[in-house]
């Protein structure tokens, strides 16, 4: 089979691999149709995630079961799947309390061998380890390039906006509008949000936020404190959700937050800086940190892009083959594309 394999930094390459086969009971083995290229591979691409030379990466995909083993029950052999960027046992403390994302044996596809040696996504095949657990069947006459959204870019955004208790009538403000900041304001507004207040500095991104029915405010042109604080009858938001990643933005989503308001910071904090706690214990705040739980809530984000209440199919900017992974990489790198689909 052609995989997508990391060579070096801003290097990868599509290889010829033996085709994987299924070696254990839980497992399913897929032929993947489709799979996404995502911000996390960038960290790969650019070296600051390690991850072996040769290791196939990828982890959102799109396909068909060709075998399964013994154990696996809930998907069988010619159903059309979407998986899970990753895979937890179900039968650890963090899984039985259902925090799937703190698994004590969770494992990422497309990751190196320090985060569960799991093979990516970017092939012509895939083995899903934990198949009951980590499939789901597509739902009828739903798009490839819609259903790969489901067990990761928008499953984190719907996280981002369950995991701040966000409730019918509430208003959000959602910094950084890349795939998955957008995926916020669609679930924000789902979910029955009255205004989303969409913040970032590139214009067809604000553009495309409000086509989804959110408010666009430009970080710099304008001031989104002023603006949201004008709106809200300067008390600011019930909910801020951060899709930057970064401790400056944090500090901005804390000056946007209401009085006893809720911060969910979904962007990967790397690195250190400075964080206004004062300011946040001052205000109440709640903060909710961390990656998101997608297994927990792949069936009702499925459920909603069924309904049509969700639709990251505007996200897809390029359709491209494996074969051009190389350019594919590069264009996203150049930030020329929101959400690149490959296809073998
Ligand atoms: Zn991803
Ligand atoms: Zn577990």
């Amino acid at each position: 089979m052609r995989a997508v394999t990391f060579q070096a930094a801003n290097e990868v390459r599509v290889e010829e691999k033996p085709d994987p086969q299924v070696a254990a009971a839980d497992e399913a083995l897929i032929r993947v149709e489709a799979s996404g290229i995502c911000g996390s591979d960038l960290h790969i691409y650019h070296g600051r995630v390690p991850v072996e030379q040769g290791f196939t990466i990828g982890h959102e995909y799109v396909g068909t079961v060709l075998g399964a083993g013994a154990d696996v029950d809930r998907v069988a052999v010619g159903d059309r799947v979407l998986g899970c960027f990753h895979t937890a046992c179900a039968t650890c403390a963090a899984c039985l309390r259902g925090d799937y994302h703190r698994c004590e044996q969770q494992r990422t596809f497309g990751h190196g061998s320090h985060l569960g040696d799991l093979q990516g996504a970017q092939a012509e095949l895939l083995v899903v380890p934990r198949a009951n657990l980590t499939l789901r069947r597509v739902p009828e006459g739903m798009p490839d390039e819609a259903a790969l959204f489901a067990g990761d870019v928008m499953g984190t955004g719907y996280h981002a906006v369950a995991h701040a208790g966000m409730r019918a009538g509430d208003t959000v403000a959602v910094l950084g509008l890349g795939p998955v900041g957008l995926c916020a304001v669609q679930a924000a507004l789902a979910g029955g949000a009255v205004e989303v207040f969409a913040i970032d500095s590139v214009g067809a991104r604000l553009e495309m936020a409000a086509s989804f029915g959110a408010t666009p405010v430009h970080l710099t042109e304008e001031e989104p404190k002023k603006v949201v604080r004008a709106a809200t009858g300067g008390r600011g938001v019930d909910v801020v959700v951060d899709a930057v990643g970064d401790p400056a933005p944090l500090a901005m989503a804390i000056s946007l937050c209401r009085d006893a308001g809720t911060v969910s910071g979904i962007g990967a904090y790397a690195g250190k800086g400075e964080v206004p706690l004062g300011l946040a214990w001052l205000k109440g705040l709640q903060l909710r940190l961390g990656l998101a739980n997608v297994i927990a809530h792949v069936d009702r984000v499925l459920a909603l892009m069924e309904a049509g209440k969700l639709d990251p199919g505007p996200l897809v900017t390029h359709h491209m083959s494996l074969d051009e992974a190389d350019e594919a990489y590069r264009v996203y790198d150049q930030r020329e594309a929101l959400k690149i689909v490959l296809t073998p």
